[in-house]
């Protein structure tokens, strides 16, 4: 139990902090498409992007996805999404991918590849959410030249959001963003021996 005297304080406390929510939603009026940018050394970059996209989706919105990775491993997101969701454009990067610095051109005209796609989306105003998944390393390598990415993404339609992903996120992209989320890693059960799961990790 707490006393009265508690009570009274807790409640003066909550409608100071609704004065302050409220003068925040007051505030806030501008309508636009925005930046997200979700980065740093922790889980959860990627899994927050398409639980985001996921949103959009309950909305009915229209969606693409592009993802600039190495490899062919599908990912039970990916899956779920192209056997459920008509209103998604997807495509992920040229099998070509190697990842491999000994093989900078192949990599490079893979990427290259993979961004025609994404500009084709981000010019499309009838898409609401383009996400681009593990964009910065694209930025980070030099696959992609960070200029022509960023003048880019700034034109595309007012109305349209764009999350971005990835480590090592390039000071030009989270000066772009509008939203930047840091995912901080404290520890993961990988490092502890823990095999990658279908459904947690991938
Ligand atoms: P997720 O897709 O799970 O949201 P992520 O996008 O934040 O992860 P990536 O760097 O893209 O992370 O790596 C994807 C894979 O690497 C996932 O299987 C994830 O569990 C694993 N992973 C992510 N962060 C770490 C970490 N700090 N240590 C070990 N493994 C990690
Ligand atoms: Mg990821």
């Amino acid at each position: 139990m707490i006393d009265d005297e508690k009570k009274q304080r807790h409640a003066e406390r909550m409608q100071r902090k609704k004065a302050v929510v409220d003068a925040g939603i007051e505030r806030a009026q501008e309508e636009r498409g925005i930046v997200v940018l979700i980065t740093g050394n922790g889980k959860g970059k990627t899994t927050s992007a398409f639980g985001t996209l996921y949103r959009a989706l309950g909305y009915g919105h229209q969606v693409g996805v592009v993802q600039f990775i190495k490899g062919t491993q599908a990912s039970g997101e990916v899956t779920y999404l192209r056997q459920n969701a008509a209103q998604v454009a997807y495509h992920a990067m040229a099998t070509g991918f190697t990842w491999d610095t000994q093989n900078w051109d192949a990599d490079k005209a893979a990427a290259d590849e993979a961004w025609v796609h994404a500009a084709r989306m981000l010019a499309d105003p009838s898409l609401n959410l383009v996400l681009l998944d593990e964009l910065t390393y694209m930025l980070k390598y030099n696959y992609l030249d960070a200029d022509m990415v960023i003048e880019t993404i700034r034109a595309r339609p007012a109305g349209q959001s764009v999350i971005v992903t990835g480590r090592a996120a390039k000071p030009e992209l989270i000066e772009l963003a509008d939203t930047v989320s840091e995912i901080r890693d404290v520890k993961h059960a990988y490092n502890a021996g823990v095999k990658a799961q279908a459904g947690i990790d991938f």
